[in-house]
């Protein structure tokens, strides 16, 4: 069952996902060469904390990290740690709000000073397709009017969608019906009605599409070891369109 909100309760979600988004912000400012992704997550807990939220991913099945920290090849779910960011990494970064009982998700891939063409380019198309999907959030439109939007849009350049990982409804729990695939087929799939939050994250490997485990039971990695990027907004229709609950621009 997806469970719709009120407009009452999107704007709530909204206010998780201000302090995501003050997060992100203060997260991309420190995201620089010679910064580990341990020193990351522990300003991350200590901001979120300090706005009177909650980590949503800390503890969740066990992940011991606030943020989920995944560079180069890995895609998602990395455990924040050691590893130094160096120029030229790219560095996802995953990070879940909890406020007063609402969650917000979000991320971000970040250049790690200048970048090379590839990588450059595996980002500006991975953000595209998000935003190509969130443009077919309206009411009336199919979940596979949003899946066939964003495999389109990295398809038609060449990259990869990795289809064994999905978006997801976000609410009071941090995943809720329905899943959202990166792929699909357009007009199929559920109807989209107003109050369903999604959370539509597009992962993008700039090789081919599978991916590995790695040994920690967490990090998922790009299988051939190409560079991977997930660029990621949790979004309610309205009845004028998407309205992203999580906004963040480069540029501000
Ligand atoms: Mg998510």
């Amino acid at each position: 069952m997806i469970i719709r909100k009120t407009p009452e309760q999107v704007d709530q979600m909204a206010a998780a996902g201000d302090i995501l988004v003050r997060c992100m912000k203060m997260l991309g400012s420190k995201a620089r060469p010679g910064v580990t992704t341990g020193e990351l997550d522990a300003a991350a807990e200590k901001f979120i904390r300090s706005q009177g939220a909650i980590p949503s991913f800390k503890g969740y099945r066990g992940f011991p990290g606030s943020i989920c920290s995944s560079p180069n090849s890995m895609v998602v779910h990395g455990i924040p740690g050691p590893y130094e960011c160096k120029r030229g990494d790219i560095l996802s970064v995953d990070i879940g709000v909890t406020h007063e009982g609402w969650v917000a998700d979000a991320a971000m891939t970040f250049p790690i000073g200048p970048l090379d063409t590839e990588a450059r380019r595996l980002l500006e198309v991975t953000k595209a397709s998000l935003f190509a999907g969130i443009e077919q959030m309206h009411p009336g439109n199919h979940l596979g009017d949003v899946s066939s939007a964003i495999q389109r849009s990295v398809e038609a350049e060449g990259l990869s969608i990795i289809r064994t990982l999905v978006g997801h409804g976000v609410g009071r729990d941090m995943h809720e019906e329905p899943q959202v695939p990166n792929f699909g087929e357009p007009g199929k799939g559920p109807e989209l009605e107003e109050g369903m939050v999604l959370a539509i994250e597009p992962m993008v490997n700039a090789g081919g599409p599978l991916v590995r485990m790695g040994d920690d039971g967490w990090s998922v990695y790009s299988e051939d070891g190409s560079l991977a990027a997930h660029f990621e907004f949790t979004v309610a229709v309205t009845p004028d369109g998407p309205r992203v609950l999580t906004p963040w621009h480069e540029s501000d």
